[in-house]
Order: structure tokens, then C-alpha cells, then sequence
């Protein structure tokens, strides 16, 4: 009997501790004709997996497939069966619907992508999204710094403007850090400090609304951070923009009360705790 695999590689999607079925309707697949297999544990998962077996035997990206008509007619399977079948697909980003044109091969299975995916623990999820950030964007910092171009530092000094006034201040401080991501000439710290920037802002709203775990800076001290990462990076220096990218990134998890552990390189302990 297959054993049931615990997902573990990227891109796997769903909830943490989610059990992932596909190795094992690959190897049922492989083993037994259709007409020997046993009853599906779910119909809709059951025709997403074939589908997704496939897609990655048989299509490209891009590929336009059959009707959801002639598909839901030959897995022997409602429109409401197949269209959730394919809704679990899109969701995986294997397949993409495009209004009144099909449904298309978004990615075939075995390429990795990352999806930060949700931890149920608040805390937990809180602190992962933190020790990521501060591996991307101390790094980031340091690379901006030997990197950056005039045009990247114009746009700095205009995202700290910007983060005077209360009212612009919170889309001017994702965009500092979006900018110091682009300074540093590598495509993927851009996408990955994007990622982690939404999802950062989503908490702070969280809990804004829920009134619990996030302490707001204080001003002057939010802009001297910042200033101190923008000086450095300005001044052609990445040790001082490591250094000041880390302080900020303590006291920012500090006000979700995070203590960030086993990653700063000493040089950045945090000088204010705000
Ligand atoms: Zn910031």
C-alpha cells in the first residue's frame, strides 16, 4: 500500500501539516487501471489529480485545454465536480481560467514555487516572517549599498519624505524597502521582499483592527531608522547599511514583542527599543 506522504516541498500549498495526496494517487495511477480503482477518498481530488498528471505528462505552459464541458464528459464527472477540480488547480497556480477564453497550463507540476503559506500559531508565523525578512533584507541592504544608482537613491530620499506626514507614511515605508530591494540589481530579492512586505502589511492591519499585539513606533524614532539605512546606502557603504537595516528590523519585530535570535552579526544590536 503507498504510503501517504506529509508535504513537504514547495509549492505544495495548503495549510501547514496538510497531508499531500498526490504521491500517492501517482503511484495508484501507475499501478491500476481505471476501472480497478478502488472508491476515491474525494471525487474533486480525484479528478484534480489526474489532471494534474497530465498536465505534467502532456502539456506545456500556456497550453490551452479542452472545454470544462468535454473534460467533466470524459473523467465521467458533473461541471460542479470539475470545476472544483480546477479551482484546486488554480489555487496551486497549475492552471489559470481566462474569462469567456478556457482554462490554461499556468506551470506544470515539478517547477518549485514558493508560497508563504500561513503557520496557525499567530506567533510562530509572526517570528518566520521576521527571520526571513531580516536574511532578505539585511542582505539587500548590503548589495543596495554597492548596487544602487542615482535614480535608486532619488526614489529613497522621496520615500522618506513621503514617510513625514502620518497619512503617507505606512505605503512610503513598504515602498523604502521595495526600492532598497530594486537597488540591488537581483530580480528575486525584489519579488521576495514584495512577498514579504504584503504579507507584513496584512499583519499590522490584523492587528491594528484587533487592537492586540502591535505596539506603533514612535516617529522620530521609525525616521531615524530609516535615515541611518538611507545615509549608508547613499554613502557606498554595506557594512553600516547591514548594520543599520538589522537595528531597524529588531526594533520592528520588537513591536510585535518578537526577539529576533541567532542572525544578526552583532554590529546591528538594536540601539533603540521602540
Ligand atoms: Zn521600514
Amino acid at each position: 500500500m503507498p504510503r501517504i506522504q506529509q508535504g513537504s516541498r514547495l509549492g505544495a500549498g495548503g495549510a501547514e501539516g496538510e497531508l499531500d495526496t498526490r504521491d500517492w494517487y501517482d503511484n495508484l495511477f501507475n499501478m491500476v487501471k481505471p476501472e480497478q480503482l478502488p472508491r476515491p477518498p474525494n471525487l474533486v481530488a480525484t479528478v484534480a489529480a489526474r489532471l494534474r498528471l497530465e498536465i505534467r505528462g502532456k502539456h506545456a505552459v500556456g497550453e490551452k485545454l479542452a472545454t470544462e464541458a468535454s473534460l467533466a464528459e470524459r473523467f465521467g464527472v458533473s461541471r460542479t465536480v470539475l470545476r472544483e477540480a480546477v479551482a484546486t488547480l488554480r489555487t496551486e497556480g497549475v492552471l489559470e481560467t481566462r474569462q469567456g477564453s478556457g482554462i490554461y497550463v499556468a506551470r506544470t507540476k515539478d517547477e518549485p514555487v514558493f508560497r508563504l503559506t500561513r503557520a496557525v500559531e499567530r506567533e510562530r508565523h509572526l517570528r518566520s516572517v521576521y527571520e526571513l525578512r531580516f536574511g532578505l533584507e539585511v542582505a539587500s541592504a548590503g548589495l543596495a549599498a554597492i548596487h544602487r544608482a542615482e535614480a535608486d537613491l532619488r526614489a529613497l530620499g522621496k520615500a522618506l519624505a513621503a514617510m513625514d506626514r502620518p497619512e503617507t507614511r505606512p505605503a512610503a515605508d513598504l515602498r523604502f524597502h521595495a526600492t532598497i530591494a530594486a537597488a540591488t540589481g537581483n530580480a528575486h530579492y525584489q519579488g521576495l521582499v514584495a512577498l514579504l512586505a504584503k504579507e507584513l502589511s496584512g499583519l499590522i492591519k490584523e492587528a491594528n483592527s484587533a487592537g492586540t499585539d502591535y505596539r506603533r513606533p514612535e516617529v522620530e524614532v521609525l525616521l531615524a531608522e530609516h535615515h541611518r539605512i538611507h545615509d549608508a546606502i547613499a554613502a557606498g557603504n554595506p557594512e553600516a547599511a547591514r548594520a543599520a537595516m538589522e537595528v531597524h528590523l529588531h526594533n520592528s519585530a520588537h513591536r510585535f514583542s518578537i526577539e529576533i535570535r541567532g542572525m544578526s552579526s552583532g554590529h546591528g544590536a538594536p540601539a533603540v527599543k521602540g
